[in-house]
This record gives structure tokens, sequence and C-alpha cells, in this order.
């Protein structure tokens, strides 16, 4: 089907996509347009990636919003709603308006009612609804990327709660759901009520396989010498041989150590093939990378780009990992060596993807677990570039003949599972029975049962029993800690359940912070809370290492005074809980009192994009106890709110003042405080040339803070530096 053939699109949409080189509908697509995704009709596309999934939902949404209506395109991650936004604002040249929330989950956004596409995730999404957001009932079209995700146990449930209830209240609601090739796409188009396309077409053909020893055995039967140096591993050989080839490899590995150590392995493979303009292009991202942040992991990554490979981990700051996607995207980077957080989406494609590691580690199945069939598809989905290479080759590693045998048996000649709802477990349910009954969407025992008959675990199983024994159980837990009322089959939220329902948190975060507020006479410390938030179940806590135990039952015995609630004996089972928490408070602590960020990411072996998401979650959960403590009338609030703006700046007490003033933050209010400028009354009124001293001599970041503390003259036109500086420019 030719572009200009679609109809009930705007009319701006054929021309526009012809200038992005879009003129024939790959075939997923027109079957899409023939169901009729831009006519309204709910649908499932089980498409490969990279089969331009994207271009359905942007068919869906804009043909909506031509007809009058607003489009929501819920994303599974963060860092995927940047990439979205930068797509569908291509569009606002046509009068659209495109917003993005990702940020506080307990505002209502009222802002998005303006826009005509909002991109979100299904949390945000989740918590806008909780907090009535007044646009929700004008969405006339939502868009779930990557919907196969609700099988994921942690965050699959809030998917699947989040679209039955946008569906409850819009029942006209277009669904668009996109989703990888899985075993079962047709449950999940029977629970949408929708059409289904499921296809296996790619725009560029993709061969599996697997290496072992000197050869490369295809799906096809086809095989190939690789030439194994003496010494060499099989991934170096691999990537020399694309390289030789003129194209890039991305290497799967199943650690984050794993894959920082095979990227500074394979510098030596791609090192000496690279052109001078190139090691130049590489010094300058170096550079870059460097700049981002000084920590021991941005150096060993800048290393590595000076020399063509990379790595690419949930540990990275998102400023390194979009560095290191378009040096990739551009063919300067040779290799880049990742976690699966990598095959979520990100649009990287390479000549020929490696899939290292099958097996990863498990807490949970308390050893290694091999990867889903899905997971290792959507990996080796990553491989070919259309219009670049003739073909994309993915491969499997083999140490033996056997494992040869094996991983064709169980990747390569194997379908994805099917999806499988993870709605009836415990946390899961515990929160939205909660949020459902506090949001109105049910008033009863027997509402909820209703509001749970429209989900996917409703229409894929036929054992409602536990579905009901675990609710009712769960319904006891939020009765007995004050969330519900219940009076016969009635279900009513108490104002505390309504509280905790906007403020996002699992009720059993709440009553552990509620109880450790309510069970101390005297002003909290910041360690105290911070270890209160820490053993929350919405933290993740640090892992204990070889050692942590005794040094941290140490600190655990000098700061006893200090823990809030009941202490737990170290011969109880939740002992160990209570010392990791403890080990992430002390790093939130370290935090807090100015600690250098190198200094704490080496000293709990976490990388900085690690200690930003558990600051960020601390303030959250501060914010949300300091609420707790309003709401139940509690004197600690300001020791929580002290507490919360000391981890959010990552500052000691004395300087809560200043770091509050914008433009300033941690290491200049450090350095102002030092002049003897100890808040904003001193900034207002201090010697411009000591406060450009003291922001070493940087005059438009103090144009800036003067502007931002209130002063009516922030010029610092003429003025030189006080003291002993400088450096000049940020
Ligand atoms: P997916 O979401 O399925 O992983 P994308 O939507 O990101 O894949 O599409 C992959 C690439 O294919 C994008 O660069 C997109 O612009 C391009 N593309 C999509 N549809 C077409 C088409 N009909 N013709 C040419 N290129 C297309």
């Amino acid at each position: 089907m030719h572009v200009s053939e679609l109809s009930a699109v705007p009319e701006w949409l054929p021309e526009h996509l012809g200038g992005e080189g879009i003129e024939e509908l790959y075939p997923p697509q027109a079957d899409a347009v023939d169901a009729g995704v831009t006519e309204g009709e709910s649908l499932v596309a089980s498409v490969p990636t990279a089969s331009g999934k994207t271009l359905i939902a942007e068919l869906a949404m804009t043909a909506s919003v031509a007809r009058g209506g607003k489009a929501l395109y819920i994303v599974p991650l963060r860092a995927l709603a940047g990439e979205k936004r930068a797509e569908f604002e291509t569009f606002e040249q046509y009068g659209l308006t495109v917003g993005v929330s990702t940020g506080n989950y307990d505002s209502d956004g009222e802002w998005l009612a303006t826009c005509d596409i909002i991109v979100a995730t299904s949390e945000k999404v989740d918590s806008l609804v909780r907090n009535d957001a007044p646009w929700i009932d004008q969405l006339s079209c939502v868009v779930s990327d990557e919907v196969h995700l609700v099988d994921d146990g942690h965050r699959g449930p809030t998917l699947e709660v989040t679209l039955a209830k946008l569906r409850q209240r819009n029942p006209g609601l277009q669904t668009v759901a996109l989703s990888a090739t899985i075993g079962n796409p047709e449950i999940l188009a029977d629970w949408l009520d929708a059409e289904l396309v499921d296809s296996t077409w790619r725009p560029i053909d993709l061969k599996k396989g697997v290496h072992f020893g000197q050869a490369i055995h295809l799906e096809d039967g086809e095989q190939h010498e690789l030439g194994v140096r003496d010494g060499e591993k099989p991934t170096a050989a691999i990537v020399r041989d694309t390289l030789d080839d003129e194209g890039s490899t991305l290497v799967f590995v199943n650690s984050r150590r794993n894959a920082e150590a095979e990227a500074r392995r394979l510098t030596s493979t791609v090192e000496g093939e690279l052109t001078a303009d190139e090691r130049d292009r590489l010094a300058d991202i170096a550079a870059e990378i460097r700049d981002v942040s000084d920590t021991e992991t941005s150096s060993d990554l800048a290393n590595a780009v000076e020399e063509g490979a990379a790595f690419h981990h949930a540990g990275l700051a998102s400023d390194h990992r979009e560095l290191v996607e378009e040096a990739f995207r551009d063919r300067l980077l040779k290799v880049v060596s990742a976690t699966p957080t990598l095959a979520a989406g990100v649009n990287t494609p390479s000549r020929r993807v490696v899939v290292r590691d099958w097996r990863r580690y498990s807490g949970e199945a308390g050893g290694m677990e091999p990867l889903s069939v899905l997971e290792v598809h959507q990996m080796c989905g990553r491989a070919g570039r259309p219009g670049l290479d003739p073909y994309g080759e993915s491969l499997l590693l083999a140490k033996s003949h056997d494992e040869l045998d094996e991983l064709f048996d169980r990747y390569i000649w194997t379908e994805p599972e099917p999806v499988r709802s993870k709605l009836a477990a415990e946390p899961a349910l515990r929160t939205h029975l909660l949020a459902t009954v506090a949001s109105g969407f049910a008033g009863s025992r027997s509402g909820l049962l209703e509001f749970l008959d429209r989900t996917l675990y409703a229409t894929q199983t036929d054992e409602g029993g536990r579905l009901e024994r675990v609710m009712d159980s769960m319904l006891d837990y939020l009765v007995a800690n004050d969330f519900l009322e219940r009076d016969g089959d009635d279900l009513t939220a108490t104002s505390l359940g309504h509280t905790v329902s906007r403020l996002y948190l699992d009720p059993m975060s709440a009553a552990e912070i509620v109880d450790g507020l309510e069970s101390t006479d005297e002003r909290p410390t910041a360690l105290g809370l911070f270890h209160l938030v820490s053993r929350t179940p919405d933290m993740y806590e640090l892992y204990l290492r070889s050692g942590d135990r005794e040094e941290y039952t140490m600190i655990a015995h000098e700061h006893e005074t200090e823990m809030l609630g009941s202490v737990p004996s170290e011969f109880e089972e939740r002992w160990d809980d209570w010392l990791s928490a403890l080990k992430t408070a002390s790093m939130l602590d370290d935090w807090a009192s100015e600690l250098d960020e190198s200094t704490i990411t080496d000293r709990y072996g976490i990388g900085p994009g690690d200690l930003r998401g558990k600051v960020d979650t601390a303030e959250w959960l501060l914010s949300a106890a300091e609420r707790l403590a309003g709401e139940l009338g509690l004197e600690w609030a300001p020791a929580v709110r002290e507490a919360r703006t000391r981890v959010a700046h990552g500052i000691r007490t004395e300087l809560i003042d200043l770091a509050g003033v914008r433009g300033v933050g941690r290491k200049r209010a450090r350095r102002l405080f030092e002049t003897g400028i100890e808040g904003r009354a001193d900034l207002r009124n201090a010697e411009k040339s000591v406060v450009l001293g003291a922001l070493r001599g940087r005059t438009k970041t103090a144009e800036n803070v003067l502007e931002n503390v209130g002063r009516s003259d922030p010029s610092m036109d003429g003025v030189e530096p006080a003291g002993s500086v400088a450096v000049v420019g940020d």
C-alpha cells in the first residue's frame, strides 16, 4: 500500500511520511490499516523488533487527533519517553502538540490537558488516573508499546490494571497494543477486544545461528569458517570478522561488570582498525563523557570509547547512554557490549549481534537461569540495518557440541513463550485494590471482582478462585492497616487510604513508614529516616557483599537508638534485609554529608546512575513520609522535610537555605558557605567579587544565581573575582 492511498489520516501525513523516506507501507503496517487502525479500531500488532511498529501507532494517533480526540502513548521505560517525544514532535509543524509526563507521581498533570499526544510510562499513567487527571476522559486512543511486558512480575500488573481502567472510563477508547512476537498474541487481542496483526515479517532478513569452534552455523544450514586465532576469544573473532566487512557488533552479556570487562577487552580488537578521523571524533565523545561525571565508570567508559568500544547498562548516567547510542548509530563505535536493558526498545541496529551469555544470575532462582526465548529473540532482532546491510546475523556462542545442539533447540527452533498475567500476586493486588477503590473504580468486594474481570488475568484463566483468594487476603490487610473500611460487601477508602493511593505508595511501604514515625518520642535523625524509607518495598536495597555483614552489624549497634520501629535480632530471618537497608541508608547519608560522587560509587560498588536512582526514590519516599506525618498529625514532619531536602541536594543541614536557590547545587553552596555566605540573605547582600570568587570566576553562573535569589542588580560587568580563582567557563 502506498502512503498516498491512506484514508482517514490527516491530509498532511502522506507527504510528511514521504519526506521521511516512507513511501510504501511495510506489510504489517498495511495489514493494520486494513484492520481499521486509522478508523478507530482497536488492534494488537505482534511484529518483530524494528519492523515499523511506531508508524502503526502514529497512523492511529494522528487519525484519532484529526477526528478531534486525544492520544496517549504508554512507554515501558522512562528512557524511551524522550525518544518517542522527539519522533512525535515532528508533527508539531502541523499544529499538533506533544507532551511528555514523567516526573512526580503525585500530581494530576493538569497542563497535559492542552496536548494532543501525551507520552508517559505506565506508572505515570496509573498515578494520573489515581489523581483524577481531568483529561483522562477525553482520550480517544491509547497506545501501549511493548505490551508483552504485562508478563513482567514487577511492572506488568500496573500496565494491565491501567489499561483496564482507561477502558472502563472511556468505553469507546481505541486501544493499540504493540508487542514483540510472542506465543499467544490472540489472548491479548481477545482481552482488548481488538483486531490482530500477527506477523514475522522483517524489513531485512535475519539469520540466527550459533558459533562453535572455528565455524558459524546458521539456521538455514549454511556454515562459514571464522578463523579464530590462537588465544583469541570467540567474541573477539566475530567482532574482527564483522569489521572486515565494515560492520559493527552488539554483544549482549549478563551483568554490568561483564559488559565493562568485555568492552575493555575488545578495544584491542577494534582499536587498530580506526581511521584518524574516527579517532578524533571518538576523542571528542570521550571528553563529553568525562564532562558528565568524574566517576570511575565514566572514566572507564571514556577510555574504551577512545578506542572504538563501549559498554551500556542501566548503571550509566542517561547522558552517557545517549552518547553511546548515538556514536554507535553513527558507526563510530565498532562494538558495544550491553546488558539486556539495551534490547528493550532503544533503536541501535548493528550488522551483527552476539548473545554471549544465555544464562544470568537470578536471586530468586538462587543460581544461573536461562534467558527466555522472547528475550533472546528481542536481542537478536537488533541485527541488520535496513538500507545498509544485506542481512543481519545474530549468534549465540557454544562451548561444546552438545551446547551447540542445545542452543539450536532452546532458542533457534523455538517459538517465544506465551505471555502470562502476573496480577494474582500479593504486592500487585495490595497496591491496585486500594487504588481501584480509592479512585472510584469499585466500591465493594463484588465491584472489585467485576473490575478484575476486565483484566488479562481473567481473560487468560478459568481458575478465578486464586485471584479471589489473594484478593480477600489483601483486603483483610488493607482493612487491618486502616487503608480501607468494610461494611458488609461495601468498601470505602479511609482518608489515609486516599492519601496513600495518590502518593503512589505501596500500602506496605506506607504502613512501615507510619509505624516507624509513630514509634519514636524523639526527633528522628536523617540516618533513621533514610533507613526507614530504605526498608520499604518501594526502595530497591543494595546487596550485601562479603564483609558487609560484619561492617553493617557494627554500624547497626552504634546507631541502634536512631533506628525507627522495632529492631529485629541478629537471629531473625529479616535481619539481612534490615542490614541491606542500612547499607542503602548509609549510602544516602554519605551523599547527604557531601561526600564525592566518585567516593560513594566506589565505596558501594554502584554506578552513578544507581546513585541518582536511589536518591530520587529516597526523595520521593521522604516527601510521601512528610505528607503521611501531616495526615496523622505527627510532629515529625519538619524533621522528615529536612532529611528530604538534604538527600535531594546531597548537602549537610547548614546548606539547606543556599542550596534551595536555583543554579546553586551542593558544590557551589559549599564554596559560597566557606566564604561566609551562609544563606539567601547573605547572598543578597554579599560583595559581588566574593560571590564571583566562590563561583570560580564564572560570570554567567554568578549572574544567574544572583538573579534567582532576587537581587535587582545581578550584573557582573567589571567585577573581578575575589580570592585566587583562575577557572573560567562552565
Ligand atoms: P519498531 O518500533 O517496530 O522496533 P520502528 O518503528 O522503530 O521499529 O522502525 C524501524 C525503522 O524503520 C525506523 O527508522 C522507521 O523510520 C523505519 N520505517 C518504518 N516504516 C517504514 C516504511 N514503511 N518504509 C521505510 N521505513 C520505515
